[in-house]
């Protein structure tokens, strides 16, 4: 018998509100067997049920491991697997029973794809010193070249660090559109630490005409334009909200949601003030080390405060890829690859950061095209690109959608509320049954064990056997 903790509690519901379905009496009494040796293996200090370690992974558990074994951990998201193995389970238990649930994503895709750009300065200033120094170091002499010619292209006229119109004009060709996080930086700057040097170049006035009118172009086109906390803006509310308040009088309009900048977070404080100001969502949760999956999830959720006693009401998209991350491997495209099978697999939302900086290619050779390169990949294979704010508003409107279902002969009646919203549902069966549409809705695709249908009012199903 499972013990009713908030662990396991919260990951029950976490459970429930991911697929919109409980697991029988059966599947939660054996639910400690459920917990396979290889979970057993990653996490030795949780032996009791399986949602008992879903609930502790998704409030922070992990933070408690060393860096090392965390990055280890991480490479698989875990928690995605233990609840596809969970649903399995419900799908085998029902047998001849065609099964419905929501889908993931609309349009009948498979994965979901947020694509993220961090707007740490709008100029280049300090890092000519800092980046040449590097490059010596390392005896890259190539790259200390180029940094002398990207000084020299500056002084003609081309700002290497203003890559706005590029990124824009790469997006429309691909046909996606991206988050930018504009920082707001007013971090002390002292001459003889060199610590502070690199709050300097990232002290841009965001009100400035030019930065104004590009955040401007951005909202209107389509793009997203979200707050990039300031470097201590983590621990401090009041900053925070001056800077969330100050973006919202640019961009004349309301904030969706947030990343801090180089990933600070205080866990739970910072997402207590994230869900204080009112945004919508944060996703800040990432290594900016490595790449993976922190908390053993690729799928949006809502952090619980265990000192609350709550769940926060602030939506967590977690990060997976970021850019400085990805090239510090020595096979940068075969770590990606990993990283959206397995997204794709468990069909969660492959987060990706990639700074706007890093699309001047004299200083960054190809990492704009790795860019380029991932978005194909991901288009190809048929995954929902969207902004951190498409994201979570079909995440929440995903919540609200409920269903109805009724079993007949050979039949399946299917009552999707609320009535005249649109609904993306998918029909599973186990047993080879075709499923036929009758009326009420448009299949978007079909699988070997599913059909997904869009809807917006009652749908009828034959199952042929
Ligand atoms: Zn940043």
């Amino acid at each position: 018998m499972v013990k009713n903790d908030i662990y396991t509690l919260y990951g029950l519901k976490h459970f429930e509100d991911k697929y919109k379905t409980l697991p029988s009496r059966t599947i939660i009494d054996n639910s400690i067997n459920i917990l396979n040796s290889s979970l057993r293996q990653i996490l030795p200090d949780i032996q009791s049920n399986v949602f008992d370690c879903i609930g502790r992974v998704l409030s922070g558990h992990l933070e408690k491991y060393d860096k090392d074994l965390r990055e280890k951990i991480s490479r698989e998201p875990f928690v995605d697997m233990a609840e596809q193995q969970i649903f399995n389970l419900i799908l085998h238990e029902s047998g001849e029973r065609a099964i419905v649930s929501h889908s993931f994503w609309p349009y009948g895709k498979k994965f979901a794809v947020c694509l993220t750009h961090d707007v740490d300065e709008v100029k280049k200033t300090y890092q000519y010193l800092t980046f040449s120094l590097r490059y010596l170091k390392r005896r890259n002499l190539k790259a200390f070249r180029n940094q002398i010619l990207s000084l020299f292209k500056k002084l003609g006229g081309k700002e290497p660090f203003w890559t706005f119109e590029e990124i824009m004009k790469l997006e429309r060709e691909l046909g996606v559109k991206s988050t930018f996080f504009f920082l707001n930086e007013t971090a002390e700057v002292n001459l003889f630490d060199l610590k502070t040097w690199r709050h300097y170049g990232r002290r841009f006035d965001i009100r400035h005409e030019k930065i104004a009118n590009l955040l401007k172009t951005l909202t209107s086109e389509g793009w997203e334009v979200g707050l990039h906390g300031s470097f201590f803006s983590f621990r401090d509310l009041d900053k925070l909200a001056n800077e969330l308040a100050i973006l919202e009088e640019v961009i004349d309009g309301k904030v969706c949601g947030t990343r801090q900048h180089n990933l600070n977070l205080n866990i739970p404080e910072t997402w207590r003030y994230h869900e204080k100001l009112g945004l919508f969502y944060d996703t800040t949760l990432g290594f900016n080390n490595c790449v993976g999956f922190r908390w053993g999830t690729s799928f949006p959720f809502y952090p619980l405060d265990s000192k609350l006693g709550r769940k926060l009401n602030l939506l967590e998209i977690p990060l997976v890829v970021e850019d400085i991350a990805l090239f510090s491997y020595e096979k940068p495209w075969q770590e990606f690859l990993k990283m959206a099978e397995r997204v794709e697999r468990y069909g969660g939302v492959l987060t990706i950061l990639w700074h706007h900086s890093v699309f001047n290619d004299l200083e960054f050779p190809r990492w704009g095209d790795t860019y380029k390169k991932m978005v194909r990949y991901c288009l190809n294979r048929d995954a929902w690109i969207a902004t951190c704010c498409e994201i979570a508003k079909w995440w929440k409107k995903r919540e609200k959608s409920k269903i109805e279902v009724k079993y007949l002969d050979s039949e399946i009646l299917i009552q999707p509320l609320p009535k005249g919203e649109p609904h993306f549902l998918d029909i599973h069966t186990t047993n080879g049954a075709e499923l036929e549409v009758k009326s009420g809705a448009e299949v978007v695709r079909r699988g070997e064990d599913r059909v997904t249908i869009f809807t917006t009012g009652e749908v009828k199903v034959r199952v042929v056997f």
